[in-house]
């Protein structure tokens, strides 16, 4: 990622905050940090805290013992002024002193209770507001480096799939299976494994299960649903629904709908169309053939730096999208004690439609 996207990233939050009447936008580690400096620091107990204000250079105050961590990454060539603390020193106090004329500030939301807290008590009557709506209206709408990003991401993940259903076999269970789809998350160019869904038979009806030591039989539906994290920080996300031998052909004509559904709300969803719209899209395909009901999550999610964020393809976002806004089009259909079924790719909207990053088969693979 050049420098000079991290500076512009920087120079709008500061201006975003500016807008809306925050002094300053305080930023600890996890994917605002990341996304705004490039610093991949770990959270923990010691405070780091990049400073965002609304007016002047931004700087971060650091852990004296992470200070060459720090520079090492792009934080060291953005020539952020770094004000290292001690260990017996109160890291609050020092941010607070950064800021003596601030009356609002907003932090990220996934700071630490703790350091919210510390940061209130050392700053009194500073009013905190969250810093989510600032920092995701920058990190929803991708740059074209990010969208090469998510598109390798996709790429990596779907090389996985293409190798699935030769590990999908009646009589292993769920988390052998996994294990080897954990093993080909990482050789096909992730640095970390998210998440591995294997849903077998009646595991698959539930949206979210991971794995379990249930023994695949013959006959089963299994929702295979993966993802991981890429060197640059960047996530895969792809679901794909595989059949241990033929299924009924009862499935096979609710599968065909939802194979429909995903179609749709891929071919509508484009800049200027709204989030709501596009999940509208899937699901009245599914209600129009009576599997309305068993669709019981939104259409989809952002996706970037984390899997889940903005913006969130579900009833009631009426947020438009814009050109380089990234996200899943995940509809399915779950079955309690039975089944579940999805269909999911990672598309990033244009002006005139969208690219799809996942292009492995959508029809259900017979493994
Ligand atoms: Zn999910
Ligand atoms: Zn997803
Ligand atoms: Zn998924």
């Amino acid at each position: 990622m050049p420098e000079s996207r991290f500076a512009a990233r920087l120079a709008a939050v500061g201006q975003h905050a500016s807008d809306v009447g925050v002094d300053a936008v305080l930023v600890t580690p996890g994917p605002d940090l990341r996304y705004l400096v490039g610093y991949d620091a770990v959270p923990l107990e010691r405070l780091t805290c990049l400073v965002v204000p609304a007016h002047g250079p931004a700087s971060m105050v650091v852990p004296g013992l992470e200070r060459l961590a720090a520079l090492a990454s792009p934080v060291g060539r953005l020539g952020l002024t770094l004000h290292a603390w001690g260990e017996t020193d109160n890291p609050y106090a020092l941010v607070a002193s950064l800021l003596p004329d601030a009356r609002t500030v907003a932090v990220d939301d996934h700071m630490w209770a703790q350091k919210v807290l510390a940061l209130r008590a050392a700053m009194p009557g500073v009013e905190q507001v969250l810093g989510g709506p600032i920092l995701a209206a920058r990190r929803m709408r991708k740059d074209p480096d990010e969208v090469a990003a998510l598109m390798a991401a996709g790429a990596a993940i779907d090389r996985v799939h293409e190798r699935v259903s030769t590990w999908l076999r009646a009589g292993r269970t769920e988390r052998e299976v996994a294990g080897d789809i954990a093993e080909a998350i990482i050789d096909e160019g992730h640095v970390r494994v998210d998440f591995i869904i294997v849903g077998s038979g009646p595991n698959g009806a539930s949206p979210h299960h991971e794995v379990s030591d249930r023994v695949i039989e013959p006959g089963d539906i299994v929702v295979v649903d993966i993802g991981g994290t890429m060197p640059d920080g960047y996530r895969s996300d792809c679901t794909r629904t595989y059949a241990i031998g033929r299924p009924s052909s009862d499935f096979e004509d609710s599968y065909a709908v939802l194979k429909q559904a995903q179609a749709a709300a891929v071919a509508h969803a484009r800049a200027g169309v709204t989030c709501e719209s596009v999940d509208d899209a899937a699901r009245s395909v599914l209600s129009d053939a009576g599997l309305g009901e068993q669709f019981i999550h939104r259409t989809g999610h952002g996706i970037g730096l984390e899997t889940h964020e903005e913006p969130y393809i579900v009833m009631g976002n009426r947020l438009m999208l814009e050109a380089g806004m990234a996200f899943s089009i995940e509809p399915g259909f779950y079955s309690e004690g039975r089944f579940g079924a999805r269909i999911e790719d990672i598309v990033i909207a244009t002006e005139d439609g969208v690219v799809i990053a996942n292009n492995t088969t959508r029809d259900l693979v017979i493994a």
